[in-house]
């Protein structure tokens, strides 16, 4: 028997680039209910990515309201609610009336891409192949487009009277976690204006090491201070959500961390050296590397981990994939010679290998570890003998090299070894895949039973905060495996293999001008 008014559940809020979801999950970290609903992806011009701000929050409050529906679920059931957050995409908005001064700019919109060329030949500032360079070691990520920074300071430069009205306090920025908590908090009446560290560490404007807005970064692109959220811990009660918002009830918001360091929480990876790969339209890798933001030498981010109390932090170094699992898509929808993505494991495993096949699938060039934005994609290695079979194996053995290059990477600047990794994402339910991956790797790779880790671990902050879960250890003993996957080849074998993707690698790169 249940009483009335006991906690049963913590409510995750998943805000992706392409849908938003509300999951809840019970005590045992399982996901009980769910709903969810996509948005409009808006392309005004090539290369450029936008989001209506306003529909991401009416998608948000129908599937809160959905998640709690369909359960028949009592408000006062949920101890708290957590979210988790596509990362760096930029929202200014009226703090006296909640409206969008334009749409939200997306992490993949490449609109300030010239605006950083100019940046990195301004003295001071260059940079070398691996990214090394003053806003390295000031923020832990590269210039790039991809951040945050850029975003506002566009939206600053083109909408008339922006910049004044920000100084004077008028606007704020977020990313989609503060545009989402100001909202659920009340809005224009008493909402919160606040981000966590991991939001804030992929913005370029947050010290790596102070956990703090940076005044160097913010004077360069010339943000005023006044419109930047308040930098808190991840698991942290931040307010209260209003009874006339989708809960009907005031209930605390309590966890808020980037979806590629949720996925990382989702996985209780705590420990220092623990990692977590997530296989989705690209691939993330993020490797605990504990207290210290160690800069790395071989072309990742030092990003914020999670915070479980202000002023300090657990930091990861990530290796950001572009193309993995839209190379499985590209088979569809371009060369349609799989008719959906999870064909690709019976296709490619009609064949033993890829016949000596390489896919390099650098359609918007190369990130990790390599941030060669002219390399362009190539299929190399083509004989009469080659069949698509060879071509969709080759697809897949690319995602696996992929990481295996960041995983390289990141063995190099931790000194810790890759010995077992712990997968998510919607690729992973590929088996094939997945042998293939321990295989090149050359170490264990793990599946857990629950693969939403990106909601669970924004649960797990809120849970925590809430007391709702009294430690990490708890989180811990809930994970479960559910496949181990161990290297079945040779040696040998594999590092051909590797060696003749490397030789791939240079063909692709440096293709245009
Ligand atoms: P995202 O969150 O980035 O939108 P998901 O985690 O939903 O992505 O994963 C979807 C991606 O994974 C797509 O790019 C799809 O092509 C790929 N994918 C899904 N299932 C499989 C599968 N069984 N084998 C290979 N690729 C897959």
């Amino acid at each position: 028997m249940t009483m009335r008014g006991e906690k049963k559940y913590i409510a995750a809020i998943d805000q992706g680039t392409t849908n938003t979801r509300c999951i809840l999950f019970d005590r045992g970290g399982r996901p009980v209910r769910s709903a969810q609903a996509e948005h409009a992806q808006i392309f005004p011009q090539p290369g450029w990515v936008e989001h209506d701000a306003l529909e991401i929050w009416t998608r948000t409050q129908e599937v809160i309201r959905g998640a709690l529906g369909s359960g028949g679920i009592a408000p006062d059931e949920i101890a708290g609610i957590g979210i988790t957050n596509q990362r760096e995409t930029t929202v200014v908005w009226e703090r006296a009336t909640g409206r969008p001064i334009y749409n939200a700019i997306v992490w993949q919109c490449m609109r300030t891409q010239k605006f950083c060329s100019q940046w990195l030949r301004t003295p001071g500032w260059e940079q070398n192949e691996a990214g090394a360079g003053r806003a390295k070691e000031i923020t832990g990520l590269l210039v790039n487009p991809y951040f945050s920074g850029t975003k506002i300071k566009w939206i600053l430069d083109n909408v008339p009277g922006a910049r004044e009205r920000a100084a004077r306090g008028e606007l704020l920025f977020g990313n989609v976690d503060t545009w989402l908590i100001w909202n659920l908090t009340g809005g224009p009446e008493g909402g919160v204006h606040v981000t966590d560290v991991s939001n804030a560490s992929r913005t370029m404007l947050m010290n790596i090491e102070t956990l703090e807005w940076d005044e160097t970064m913010t004077d360069f692109l010339d943000i005023p201070v006044a419109m930047l959220p308040e930098i808190r811990p991840s698991v942290c009660v931040y307010g209260t959500t209003t009874e006339r918002g989708p809960f009907g009830a005031a209930l605390p918001v309590a966890g808020d961390l980037g979806d590629q360091q949720a996925a990382l929480f989702g996985q209780t990876c705590f420990a220092v050296g623990e990692a977590k790969n997530t296989y989705g339209t690209g691939c993330f890798l993020l490797m605990n590397i504990g207290e210290a933001p160690a800069l790395s030498t071989n072309g990742l981010l030092t990003t914020a981990a999670y915070s479980l109390e202000q002023g300090k932090c657990m930091y990861a170094l990530e290796g950001s994939i572009a193309n993995t699992g839209s190379a499985v898509q590209w088979l569809r929808d371009n060369l349609r010679i799989v008719d959906e993505s999870p064909d690709s494991e019976y296709l490619a495993g009609k064949v033993d290998d890829s016949g000596g096949v390489c896919f390099v699938p650098a359609f918007s060039g190369l990130y990790a570890p390599y941030w060669d934005m002219t390399a362009r994609g190539a299929i190399v290695g083509i004989t009469r003998y080659t069949r698509k079979e060879h071509i969709i194996r080759a697809t897949l053995e690319s995602i696996c090299y992929q990481t295996r290059d960041v995983a390289r990477a990141m063995e190099a600047d931790s000194g810790v070894s890759l010995a077992e990794l712990r997968v998510d994402g919607g690729a992973v339910k590929n088996n094939l895949l997945m042998q293939m991956q321990a295989d090149i790797l050359g170490g264990t790779v793990v599946r857990p039973v629950v693969n939403e880790t990106t909601a669970l671990g924004a649960a797990y902050a809120a849970g925590l905060a809430t007391g709702f879960w009294r430690d990490t250890d708890e989180l811990r003993a809930n994970w479960a495996e559910d496949t181990r996957f161990e290297p079945a080849v040779s040696e040998a074998k594999r590092e051909s293999g590797y060696r003749r993707w490397k030789k791939a690698i240079e063909k692709s790169k440096g293709w245009v001008d």
